[in-house]
């Protein structure tokens, strides 16, 4: 039986950052997935980022993940979104070329050291004689042993589409579904509930009128996702808007109940903030037009993708549709949409290391803990991957973190994601926006990198590439920042050269100046010439630090009190039943959720200051303070 230190079954965003970070960090990794041509596939719309998601995208770069490099081959269609507001939530998002992407991200899977595939579908697991996961056992009943598994199985557990009153089972339109994994998990007792997604019909872009629709370009320069990319190598196109209209509103509430949804033949719960055309429908029904933005699905590939109409009505229902919407009315539809309801696991089953409470050496990741989106999905596998690989006892050898590897929300989006998931929950598929990360100002995407490089090179899944790159910017980072403090003139000399400022003889540095919003490093150059000289990606840096500094400041103070509640670890064993005086419903939710942290357990909902008093006094008890222990350090 061959063994491996890590196994990562699915080949999909979640599975091929945590088969290339276990990779990575030096554990021999091996991938297993239905099928190795379909790895990388984008599921539903072909694009990567967005608003919140933009910034995990950054953060997997910052840890040397793959998704961002990948995007930069493959992006055909870069925008900034919300490039009007200010930095901490602006979302950076670029259309791909799918076909281009796919290839992109299996060309760098085959070119990762320590990382093989294999073709097999895995229907259970090996469970050692102390309970911990020791591999998988295909469907075809080979076992394949390892020190760790991570799961991130997708939509494809239990996945049953839908499309108008036909139901077929799949894991995605024309792929099997993962009956007997799904059937498994089950039986080694995890908790596991239905949730939904879908997606739009799928265009012939020949058909479409294109005359009369408003064009939306690109950035021009696109700017890349990966700090390792110089330039995006692809043309850029455009996409074009149209919407609906209320014809095609009286057209979709004539045949609601023979939307899957409504008519009781779906039960379970879709993306909130991703609806189908007909919830939009209904729960907007005071809109008249909703907007679908055409996107274009590759530079040689006339399919489009119409983001907005996600739906599952039946195929004839969707045809007409097309004919009230202005461009469409021709359209020929070459796939229709579909709904897809699969199987999740509850994600507080899982600790902060994405390893499971029952199983451990047992990992799960992606669309399988109740997310929704490749960018949710890959930043779960790349720190599953990373946790897998160090408790394969692999990683660099002089980390100062001992495992897990878990950001706090202070420190990173996957910290508010993963700390999200397994302190809450979920009732409805999870994305990511920036309003769930409280202390934003600090976590931008444009400073990914400086907040987690040098946390990945020490946990070890940086390579030499990026450390060198990353090492070279912070060096002229940081004499930058030098420059901009220590360069200083009297208000008198500001005046002078046209700068209003207050005229009371305070020296002020350009760092200060920054502050003023009218004030750019371009507007100061004329009196430090030395700025001109400066790269414009530490430009940026340079004046965001000032234009945040007095708001990062007084932030600071959260951020320290934050942590101090999330350095009050909880044992493992720590019996929440046992705590007296605690309502029956605060301690079953608490049994549930078991917070890893007196902080975890504050943001659980229904949680009082009481109670929490009550834990705090346990807490204290234990004499545990945070760190050190295997559940409760955040590593890095
Ligand atoms: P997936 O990308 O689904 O990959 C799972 C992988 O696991 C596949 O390679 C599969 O072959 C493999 N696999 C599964 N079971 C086994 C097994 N037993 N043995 C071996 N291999 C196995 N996201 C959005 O953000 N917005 C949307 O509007 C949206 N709509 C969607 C619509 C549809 C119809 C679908 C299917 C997905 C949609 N998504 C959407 C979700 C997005 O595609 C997923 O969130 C993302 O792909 C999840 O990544 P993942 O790695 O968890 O799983």
């Amino acid at each position: 039986m061959a063994t491996w230190d890590v196994i990562v079954v699915g080949g999909g965003h979640a599975g091929v950052e945590a088969a290339a970070a276990a990779a990575r960090m030096g554990a021999r990794t091996l991938l297993v997935t239905h099928d190795p041509s379909t790895i990388g596939v984008m599921s539903c719309n072909p694009a990567i980022g967005g608003l919140g998601k933009g910034h995990l995208v950054r953060e997997i770069d910052a840890l040397d993940g793959i998704m961002g490099r990948a995007i930069d081959r493959a992006g055909i269609h870069f925008r900034v979104l919300n490039q009007s507001k200010g930095p901490a939530v602006r979302g950076p998002r670029a259309q791909a070329d799918r076909k281009l992407y796919r290839d992109a991200i299996q060309e760098l899977v085959a070119e990762q050291p320590n990382l093989s595939v294999q073709a097999e579908a895995v229907g259970d697991l090996i469970l050692r004689s102390d309970g911990s996961c020791g591999g998988v056992i295909t469907e075809a009943g080979a076992e394949v042993a390892a020190a760790a598994t991570v799961l991130t199985t997708g939509t494809f557990l239990g996945g049953l589409i839908h499309c108008g009153e036909t139901r077929i089972a799949a894991g995605r339109v024309g792929e099997a579904p993962a009956l007997a994994l799904s059937k498994t998990l089950r039986r080694l007792g995890f908790r596991l509930a239905r949730l939904k997604t879908g997606t739009p019909p799928r265009l012939d872009g020949g058909t479409i009128d294109w005359s009369g629709l408003e064009e939306q370009r690109g950035d021009n320069p696109p700017v890349p996702f990966s700090v390792l990319t110089e330039k995006v190598p692809q043309p850029q196109i455009s996409c074009y808007l149209t919407g609906t209209t209320p014809e095609a509103h009286d057209l979709i509430r004539q045949n609601i109940h023979r939307s899957p949804m409504y008519s009781g033949q779906i039960e379970s719960v879709g993306p909130r903030y991703c609806p189908s055309i007909e919830d939009k429908v209904v729960r907007f029904g005071e809109r008249s037009r909703h907007q679908i933005f055409l996107e274009p699905e590759g530079l040689d590939d006339p399919t489009v993708y119409p983001n907005g109409i996600s739906t599952s009505l039946p195929e004839e229902v969707q045809r007409e549709l097309l004919t009230h919407i202005p461009g469409l009315e021709r359209a020929r539809i070459l796939r229709p949409g579909y709904a897809i309801e699969y199987d999740h696991v509850d994600p507080r089953e899982l600790r902060r290391s994405l390893e499971t409470r029952r199983i451990p050496g047992l990992f799960l990741a992606g669309q399988i803990n109740g997310t929704t989106g490749y960018e949710e999905a890959g930043a779960q596998g790349l720190m599953a991957g990373i946790n897998a690989a160090l408790g394969a006892g692999r990683g660099a050898a002089d980390t100062p973190w001992a495992p897990p590897a878990a950001f706090d929300r202070a420190e990173a989006y996957i910290g508010v994601m993963i700390d999200d998931l397994v302190t809450r929950g979920v009732t409805e598929p999870y994305r990511m926006f920036t309003s769930r990360a409280e202390y934003r100002l600090r976590l931008r995407a444009d400073n990914a990198d400086q907040r987690l490089t040098e946390k990945g090179i020490a946990l070890g899944c940086v390579g030499a590439e990026r450390r060198r790159a990353h090492e070279a910017k912070m060096i002229e980072l940081d004499e930058a920042r030098r420059l901009a403090r220590e360069l200083k003139a009297t208000p008198r000399r500001l005046e002078k050269l046209g700068l209003k400022v207050a005229q009371d003889g305070v020296w002020r540095s350009v760092h200060d100046l920054l502050r003023y919003p009218e004030i750019d490093l371009a507007r100061l150059a004329p009196v430090w010439p030395e700025l001109s000289s400066l790269s414009p990606a530490i430009v940026e840096q340079i004046e965001i630090d000032g234009r945040y500094a007095g708001y990062l400041e007084r932030q600071e103070g959260d951020v320290l009190a934050f942590r101090r509640d999330e350095a009050l670890a909880f044992a493992d064993d720590f019996d929440f039943a046992s705590v007296s005086g605690l309502s029956n419903e605060i301690r079953e939710t608490l049994c549930r959720a078991r917070p890893e942290t007196l902080g975890a357990a504050a943001r659980l909902s229904g949680m009082t200051p009481a109670a929490l008093i009550l834990l705090l006094r346990h807490v204290k008890r234990q004499g545990k303070p945070g760190g050190g222990d295997h559940h409760e350090g955040h590593a890095a």
